[in-house]
């Protein structure tokens, strides 16, 4: 970020505009909105300023422009259509300690002046950091089109609000509760001043607002845009984020930034924050009324172990929602391009997991090798091996289409295609990173043809027949 983005309190405060064109006009207009006392320098003023004058909204000083002018001034623009001068302007208040701008010219400036939506006392600032204005005035365009006029009296209509809201409810995270409450959801179309007073009417009837609810959220595969708009809100407006070590970089970038992140998955090193310490952790936060999201790569009810979060949960008497993400097996399926039903190729989808289960217990493997099913396997890295061949023994011929999908959805997503039989092997060749996920059926096969994201899949040569004999069926 090379600006640092201000609003600044000019009510009242003498400001120098140097030059008397349209480019100054136009600076003069968005200083006198904001209340400031606006002295133009200038030897002509065109008509607008001429008006402003007559009309007694800004002073002028007639003339050549001379440093002194900038004596007593809070800031300084220097607008004139004579570059020289400007440069003059941006020495002089240098020297004189008031920060300037130079219309057009960001190496002189201070200050850089952005694009507003304006929905006062909501105002939304767009800069491009004088990089591209075209852009930024694009932008402004868009955000203009979908921000409502109403915004701007239910923001007045809150800002009256703050000291009762304040008194009603004692801690932060309850007033912000209420707030939310006020608001009612994301669709900003629905927000005016009538709402806000309904909904305050009512509130103000409740008793000390209830605490909220703990929230369980998948953040998907890790592709921030897979993240779903409730996932999204809630990270925006939470107090702390539990989050494991699935969760992409770019999702926790979206994350409010006075939010406290708490990273509780594996560490380097292989150790893991164990499972009840995190439930420990998510009840004392919790109790203390703060609005808590517990953030899961995938979603948090496929081997993410928000079942068992939920049930302590539950134990301890705490409410919680629960919010699906986008788990691995549809992330990877979508972004490799393979499906995980097809008319005649796969009717039953399984999702299991690579890792033996912890009660010992082995995969049924007969009931799982079966020609109709796309397999699907969480956390196959480990075994690799062992799962294909257990898939031969037990009946998939060795030359069973299958893929390995790593960084789904991500920037460096890899997809392989192999079959039973030459998977491991170029796993182990291309030293696949984790997390990675095992794909076996039919199906895997039509990736190479419906491969639309990132690096084309890589491909162990004797699929070809196979894919041959797949496409022969379609
Ligand atoms: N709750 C998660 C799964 C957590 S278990 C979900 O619903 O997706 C962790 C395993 O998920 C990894 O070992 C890997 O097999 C799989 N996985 C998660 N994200 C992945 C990704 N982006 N690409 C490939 N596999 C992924």
């Amino acid at each position: 970020m090379h600006w640092y983005p201000v609003f600044w309190n000019l009510r009242g405060r003498s400001v120098l505009v140097v030059g008397g064109g349209k480019v100054a006009a136009r600076k003069v207009r968005a200083l006198l909105r904001s209340g400031a006392s606006v002295c133009v320098a200038a030897e002509r003023l065109g008509a607008e300023l001429r008006d402003d004058l007559e009309a007694g909204r800004i002073a002028h000083v007639a003339g050549r422009y001379a440093g002194d002018v900038l004596r007593g001034r809070h800031l300084a623009i220097a607008a004139t259509d004579d570059p020289e001068t400007n440069r003059r302007v941006a020495v002089d208040a240098r020297a004189a300690g008031v920060p300037v701008n130079v219309v057009d010219d960001p190496q002189h400036c201070d200050f850089i002046l952005p694009a507003i939506v304006d929905r006062s006392p909501l105002l939304v600032a767009i800069s491009s950091g004088g990089q591209a204005p075209m852009l930024a005035r694009h932008v402004k365009t868009w955000i203009e089109a979908r921000l409502p006029y109403s915004l701007s009296s239910a923001a007045e209509l809150m800002g009256g609000l703050r000291e009762r809201v304040k008194a009603r409810f004692s801690t932060l995270p309850a007033r912000r509760t209420c707030w939310e409450r006020v608001l009612g959801g994301p669709e900003l179309t629905l927000i005016d001043a009538h709402r806000v007073r309904d909904a305050w009417h009512e509130l103000e009837q409740d008793a000390e607002a209830a605490p909220p609810p703990v929230a369980l959220v998948g953040a998907g595969p890790g592709d921030p845009q897979l993240l779903t708009l409730r996932a999204l809100q809630l990270i925006q407006g939470c107090d702390v984020v539990l989050y494991d070590a699935l969760v992409s970089a770019p999702i926790m970038e979206l994350v409010r930034p006075e939010a406290e992140r708490v990273f509780v998955g594996k560490r380097a090193g292989g150790v893991h924050t164990p499972q009840h310490e995190i439930q420990r952790q998510m009840i004392d936060y919790a109790r203390q009324g703060l609005r808590l999201v517990r953030l899961k790569g995938g979603d948090p009810m496929v081997f993410g172990r928000g079942g068992e979060e939920a049930e302590a949960l539950a134990r301890a008497g705490i409410a919680f929602e629960v919010v699906p993400g986008i788990s691995a097996a549809n992330g990877c399926a979508a972004y490799a391009g393979i499906p995980l039903t097809h008319r005649e190729l796969a009717h039953t989808v399984v999702i299991t997991s690579g890792y033996a289960h912890p009660d010992g217990s082995e995969h049924d493997w007969g009931a799982l090798a079966k020609r109709q099913h796309t397999l699907v396997f969480y956390m196959p890295l480990h075994e690799l091996d062992l799962i294909c061949t257990q898939l031969t023994a037990y009946g998939l011929p060795p030359d069973w289409p299958a893929a390995l999908v790593a960084e789904g959805t991500q920037t460096g997503q890899q997809v392989l295609l192999g079959t039973l039989s030459t998977l491991p092997r170029l796993a182990e060749q291309r030293e696949i990173p984790a997390p990675a996920l095992l794909m076996v059926g039919k199906t895997t096969a039509l990736a190479e043809r419906l491969h639309w994201y990132g690096t084309p899949p890589v491909i162990a040569r004797p699929q070809r027949e196979r894919r041959e004999a797949v496409y022969a069926l379609l």
